[in-house]
């Protein structure tokens, strides 16, 4: 039965669908059958995977019983990498998911049909504590929570580790934390060294030792729709998401 990962921090711009795609291709090259799930109604990680951002059916018809799971999927670039899309209707899933009684466990329910078929599925949540990233935290193992490498990188790490907390007491006991992956992260700037030791310090254990350095190819790949291991594969980027895609798997 495959692993989830849900991808969250409900800062915007941290690097989360940029994490989903690069680590989702890593693992599905590495030859394990991999499902990322967009489950942000701006479906960066749906385009960033060449699929267009209308394509239907997505993850909004699996989540109102439209259709099942293993219909709403798509092929990708990536040999062994499939999607589930977004959909146009995703964003209107903020607003009627939580008028669905239990719709917490909603995700996780319709995903159970498919998840045999993967080794790992990972879920690219909005940019917010809302139901969509309720209903996915729920719906996980482990949590991956990208931190940019920048002056507020701890601000809001505190309101999301509650929030954490509260799906691991109330909707899933078994969610735990897989690490804290720092992002966008240069190395020859003072605040970039100091806020590596300052987020290290308050994490320990907590943070990955792969850093992904900020990288021209890592920002352009998804113009091309594709991940940056297939755009650049030697680039810095792509080589730190290798790394970080052995890490996370070596974690477990
Ligand atoms: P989020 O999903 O958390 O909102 P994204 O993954 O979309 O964040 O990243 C935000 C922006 O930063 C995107 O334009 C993305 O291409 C860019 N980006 C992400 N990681 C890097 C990186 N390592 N180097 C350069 N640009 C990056
Ligand atoms: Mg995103």
């Amino acid at each position: 039965m495959g692993t989830v990962y849900a991808i969250a921090n409900q800062k915007g711009g941290v690097g989360k669908t940029t994490t989903a795609v690069n680590v989702a291709a890593c693992i599905a090259e590495a030859g394990y059958p991999t499902l990322l799930v967009d489950a942000d109604p701006q479906a960066n990680a749906t385009v960033g995977l060449g699929i267009p951002r209308w394509q239907v059916p997505g993850l909004y018809e699996v989540l109102t019983d439209e259709v099942e799971a293993g219909d709403a999927l798509a092929a990708t670039p990536v040999e062994g990498l499939t999607a589930l899309p977004a959909g146009p209707g995703l964003a209107g899933a903020n607003v009627e998911l939580p008028r669905i009684e239990g719709y917490e466990g909603r995700l996780r329910e319709r995903l159970e049909p498919i998840r045999d078929r993967f080794r790992y599925i990972l879920l690219d949540c909005p940019p917010s504590l809302g139901p969509l990233t309720v209903a996915a935290l729920a719906a996980a193992d482990k949590v991956i929570v990208p931190v940019q490498t920048e002056y507020f990188a701890l601000e809001g790490l505190a309101g999301l580790l509650e929030t954490l907390e509260l799906v691991q007491r109330e909707l899933n006991p078994q969610l735990t934390v897989a690490g804290m992956l720092l992002t966008m992260h240069d190395g020859r700037t003072r605040l970039g060294q100091d806020v590596e030791r300052e987020v290290r310090a308050h994490f320990p254990d907590l943070v990955f030792d792969t850093v992904i350095p900020r990288n021209v190819r890592v920002g352009e790949a998804p113009s091309y729709g594709l991940p940056v291991t297939h755009h650049d594969p030697h680039s810095a980027g792509a080589e730190a998401y290798f790394e970080l895609a052995k890490e996370v798997a070596a974690r477990g």
